[in-house]
């Protein structure tokens, strides 16, 4: 199976522009293989600097967020058509925290979705279950239906063109990581249940991320899972020895 690997660092919204030159340049510099694929995240204000920072590096750049509609009257909003203008390839797409504090759901995204793909952008589609949803042990059911609803719309031929990354809730920005059975499981869940909507060759290649708490000193244990193929990372991709130590764990 050879299926890609990748390390994604969300910025959020942290370093000055400045800042983010310089981790920039620290991780440009040290030249890292094609495996994992990098993937730098930083703020839109920054997006076209790392981008120069990179371009002829093995790294590559997202955005954080994307409108669902092309352009209009929409202050303070960035399109998917704006983002492929710029040669952007990668945008995150339901991060817990737009969902929590912007109140993104799944009918919206759905649409974002759609809007991404048809700019030929990769969507890095998140999902993940709240604490009292896990210690329910309704996991599983609460991430099929952010799936369902968020992505099952697509055709075969979009949905192969997700990633998607698991990221519990409670595991984000805590320091608790889910242990490395917790995330194996629920990849394991989701690749199953892409398998039954979609079908055993775009399930296989699906990659699916792990994201909450990842660090360079855990990230070995957690990629170790048969269905884990890299992880998105908050906090740790904000320190560039920490991000490759990270990506180091393959
Ligand atoms: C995230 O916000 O996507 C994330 C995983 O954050 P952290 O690594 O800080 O938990």
């Amino acid at each position: 199976m050879s299926r890609k690997k990748i390390v994604a660092g969300n910025w959020k919204m942290n370093t000055s522009l400045s800042e983010g030159i310089a981790l920039a340049n620290q991780l440009a510099a040290s030249q890292p293989s094609d495996q994992p694929q990098l993937i730098l995240i930083p703020p839109f204000t920054h997006l076209m600097t790392i981008k120069a920072i990179t371009d002829g590096t093995m790294i590559a750049v997202g955005a954080q967020n994307c409108h669902q509609e092309a352009k209009g009257a929409f202050t303070g909003e960035i399109s998917a058509q704006m983002l492929h203008s710029c040669g952007i390839p990668y945008v995150i797409l339901g991060h817990s925290e737009r969902r929590q504090y912007f109140h993104e759901d799944n009918h919206l995204l759905s649409k974002k979705v759609i809007s991404a793909l048809g700019q030929g952008l990769t969507p890095i589609f998140c999902v993940g279950e709240a604490l009292d949803i896990r210690n329910a042990g309704h996991q599983n059911d609460f991430v099929f239906g952010q799936l369902r609803e968020g992505l099952f719309h697509l055709s075969a031929d979009d949905f192969s063109k997700v990633i998607i990354a698991y990221e519990p809730i409670w595991a984000i920005g805590t320091g608790v990581t889910a242990s490395p059975q917790q995330a194996q499981d629920m990849h394991a869940y989701i690749r199953s249940q892409i398998d039954i909507q979609y079908g055993t060759d775009i399930a296989t290649d699906l990659v699916i991320l792990y994201g909450g708490s990842v660090k360079g000193s855990n990230a070995r244990e957690i990629f170790a899972g048969a269905d884990v193929d890299g992880a998105l990372v908050g906090g740790a991709s904000l320190d560039a020895e920490d991000f490759l130590r990270i990506a180091g764990g393959f």
